[in-house]
């Protein structure tokens, strides 16, 4: 193989490659809240709240401390703003896919609902529309109360259809956007097209902070007013408790890191979106791999890159790459619906596609930072690996 191509390790992901570049901007942001020592819902949240809002072009945005808490926080809300309940109750059932991040259905739980496991898509790896219409159709005595998509991988779920049968069923939207910031389904984004939405600043997400950090989305101002009581106590003020709630508040600090990376965030998913294409066109031709497939009016913003193949195959697809200093990861081997904790949740039908993708996914290298050399190094050692 190639001389160039020796001793380098291509990473899923590369924190220290993205700080070299932000630096400057990183450490002036910071060295400002040195300065005001405003720790506790300082400026910077309100700014970034107001930023991200005219990102989506939605109404509110609501810092939270995790993606898993604005999850929580937006179903808690329209538990008590729908339901007049602090949670929702056991039979109250809310659709979703089993195919996510277990904070997804956990979600769910610590709103008290039961969460339902629809099958997916097995071209894109999100919520099949037409699996939540069946279910809907498919028995008398239901209580589905709402639906939580999830855009996987940065690929945004069918929204229209979506909302489509949520209007039917006068169902509450909130989307799972933790790894699609900046994805558009039809021109919107994601996020803004349900009654509230979620997303996650996690570190490795594609506006990741400095640690945790998330953010309630909704043009429902009551909603919104709901959210930020509970993510302080539960009351307009923290002495003036009316609702059981939480701190979950976005710090401060996390605020200002990500307003100053913000400003790249447009430029690193159109980079993230190239890597893709480089990767789609020339592993295009190879016998036995399936590719992203990501049609308009899906914008899919790639937080992760992600290949199918025999599951015979997988584990020595993994090791080929991992002798050869090329990082691979597998999001997820075990589906909701397979873990201990979601055994009194529901599962409609057999999750054929679920489990299909659960055993046969594989996702390679993709992060804004990765250089051309090493692009090209993992597009070799591919085509080497299915040659032999
Ligand atoms: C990351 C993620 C979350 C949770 O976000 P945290 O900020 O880590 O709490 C929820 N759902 C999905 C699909 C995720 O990828």
């Amino acid at each position: 193989m190639n001389q160039e191509f020796s001793k380098m390790i291509v990473r899923m992901i590369d924190l220290k490659r993205e700080y070299e570049l932000v630096r400057q901007d990183i450490e002036r942001a910071l060295r400002i809240c040195f300065e005001h020592q405003r720790w506790i819902l300082g400026e910077e949240v309100g700014q970034l709240e107001q930023t991200v809002a005219n990102y989506l072009s939605i109404g509110h945005g609501v810092g939270t401390s995790s993606g898993t808490e604005a999850l929580v926080l937006a179903l808690r809300a329209l538990a008590i703003a729908r339901n007049g309940r602090e949670f929702f109750e056991k039979d109250d059932e809310i659709i979703t896919a089993s195919f996510t991040f277990t904070a997804t259905g956990d979600a769910i739980l610590r709103s008290g609902a039961t969460p339902v496991f629809v099958d997916i898509d097995p071209c894109t790896y999100t919520i099949d529309p037409q699996q939540i219409e069946d279910y809907l159709a498919s028995s008398t005595k239901k209580r589905v109360v709402g639906i939580v998509p999830v855009h996987l991988y940065g690929q945004p779920c069918d929204m229209e259809a979506i909302m489509k049968i949520a209007r039917a069923h006068d169902l509450f939207v909130v989307e799972d956007a933790a790894q699609a910031m900046g994805a558009r389904w039809n021109g919107r984004r994601v996020g803004a097209w349900g009654t509230m939405g979620a997303l996650s600043f996690f570190p490795t997400k594609n506006l990741g902070g400095y640690g945790d950090g998330g953010m309630v989305v909704t043009d429902d101002s009551v909603l919104a007013k709901m959210v930020r009581a509970l993510l302080q106590h539960g009351g307009e003020d923290k002495y003036n408790a009316e609702h059981i709630g939480y701190n979950a508040r976005l710090d401060t600090l996390q605020a200002a890191i990500l307003l100053a990376k913000f400003s790249y965030l447009e430029e690193r998913n159109e980079q993230r979106r190239k890597i893709a294409q480089l990767y789609s066109d020339q592993l295009n031709l190879i016998a036995g791999l399936t590719l992203p497939f990501s049609p308009p009016p899906a914008q899919h913003v790639y937080n992760q890159y992600t290949v199918r193949l025999d599951p015979g195959l997988r584990d020595k697809f993994q090791e080929y790459l991992k002798e050869r200093d090329i990082e691979t990861t597998i999001y997820y081997k075990k589906p909701l619906h397979a873990m201990k904790l979601f055994d009194h949740s529901i599962t409609y039908g057999d999750l054929k596609q679920t489990e299909a993708a659960a055993s046969s996914i594989v996702n390679i290298p993709l992060n804004p930072f990765l250089t051309e050399n090493e692009i090209a190094y993992v597009i070799e050692t591919i085509r080497q690996f299915f040659k032999g």
